[in-house]
């Protein structure tokens, strides 16, 4: 006869097991992702995962439960996302005065509006990748809209 111990211990084994293959997927996710700036949710994640091993193992039954179910649905998200057949750009030109954005690999230099297209965020030198949305993904900067020539932006 099984006692709760037996069916805990059998359940965190199965965990440990899962947890395992889960954290592969996530690792190769999280390669291919990288450039995406998805890879800052892995690493939390791994960080999460060092916290909860410290715990006793109860606790540390239930949290995995609440974390797997979040690898879960992170691996069906990233899974959708690389299965649809998106052809959007990661990278992105930017003009913050119409504000809107083109792919960074196209040649053009200049806006239609005479504004000198944003590769970077002025403010951290990190790649825009989004195509509209006048705050920065990463530091929340705000791009300057009304520059003396457009210039100084790519000074830095
Ligand atoms: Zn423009
Ligand atoms: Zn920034």
């Amino acid at each position: 006869m099984q006692g709760p111990t037996e069916i805990l211990k059998a359940m965190t084994k199965w965990l440990f097991a899962h947890l395992g293959i889960a954290l592969f997927s996530l690792t190769v996710t999280a390669i291919v992702l990288t450039v995406g700036g998805i890879y800052h949710i892995y690493e939390t994640i791994l960080i999460y995962t060092n916290i909860v091993l410290l715990l006793p193992t109860p606790l540390w039954a239930t949290i995995a439960w609440v974390f797997l179910s979040g690898v879960f649905i992170y691996i069906r998200m990233s899974k959708s996302q690389s299965l649809s057949p998106s052809k959007k750009p990661k990278y992105f030109k930017y003009c913050p005065e119409c504000n809107y954005g083109i792919n960074v690999k196209l040649p053009n230099i200049y806006c239609s509006c005479g504004t000198k297209y944003l590769e970077k965020c002025p403010n951290c030198n990190k790649k825009i990748i989004r195509d509209f949305g006048r705050i920065c993904s990463f530091c929340g900067y705000n791009f300057p809209t009304k520059p003396k020539t457009g210039q100084e932006w790519m000074a830095r």
